[in-house]
């Protein structure tokens, strides 16, 4: 089944070139699909009408089989992660991973166990108590990512999360977010202008070009030497 489906999606901000064209795409579901392409081909666009951030102009959105074009952001169960995570600064790497159950008003039990297992996850768990001042980037990175993936979302929609990051860290946030995606197995949309993360990280990358798609396929299709 596919978990996202996206039928001649279009987004025209006042009277320019559309931003984002004619687009169809499926994501099948547990798919990790890669949004690439130049700065301004209409990527953060197309993420932000996945996710109900942006009026979509014509078209039609799915996800899990439900029309989504005039549901609000909060009704369809997505979860990003945005290039400036921001963490709460007075609250410590627990709450901040808890945040989004607190604001569902999950009970404390439930609370304490997904966040325990998402800091398990993340090698976390010797800092659940520290405020985010003291962590290292990387470690902050990884309270954003828990912050997103504690909800259980039917998807993880991903902005270009590792931009502002420097090569080193990068590299092991790759890995460590390519981990994570198999481990979960949860549709994924990650929105990147890095080739490197294009290759290692989809399963199958869709390539945008001034707003329109122009080829959709596993990495090896694309960026093989025939
Ligand atoms: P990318 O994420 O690939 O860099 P964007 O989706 O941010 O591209 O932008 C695609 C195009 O839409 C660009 O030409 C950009 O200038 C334009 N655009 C993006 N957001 C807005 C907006 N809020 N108002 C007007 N134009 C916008
Ligand atoms: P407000 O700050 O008035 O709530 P926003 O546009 O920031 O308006 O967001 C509206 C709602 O959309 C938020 O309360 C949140 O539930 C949801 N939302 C905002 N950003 C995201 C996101 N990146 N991923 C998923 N849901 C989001």
């Amino acid at each position: 089944m596919a978990a996202i489906t996206m039928k001649n999606i279009v987004k025209q901000y006042g009277d320019g070139f559309p931003a984002v064209n004619d687009v169809s795409l499926d994501v099948q579901d547990g798919e990790f699909m890669i949004l690439v392409g130049p700065s301004g081909c209409g990527k953060s666009t197309l993420l932000r009408m996945i996710v109900g951030l942006e009026d979509i102009t014509s078209g039609e959105m799915k996800i899990a089989d439900r029309v989504v074009n005039k549901v609000a952001p909060r009704q369809r169960n997505l979860s990003m992660v945005f290039q400036n995570y921001a963490l709460y600064p007075h609250l410590t790497v627990f709450e901040n991973i808890a945040f989004p159950l607190r604001l569902a008003k999950k009970p404390d039990e439930e609370v304490r166990r997904r966040v325990t297992e998402t800091a398990e996850l993340l090698e976390l768990t010797e800092h659940l108590e520290r405020k985010p001042a003291n962590l290292s980037g990387g470690q902050r990175q990884r309270v954003a990512m828990g912050r997103a993936i504690v909800r259980q979302a039917d998807a993880f929609l991903f902005d270009e999360p590792l931009s502002n990051l420097d090569a080193k860290l990068r590299g092991q946030m790759r890995a460590e977010i390519s981990r994570l995606q198999r481990r979960l197995g949860v549709t994924t949309v990650y929105v990147t202008h890095d080739q490197t993360e294009a290759m290692t990280l989809g399963d199958r990358v869709a390539v945008l070009r001034k707003g329109v798609l122009q080829q959709v396929g596993s990495p090896r299709e694309l960026y093989e030497e025939p």
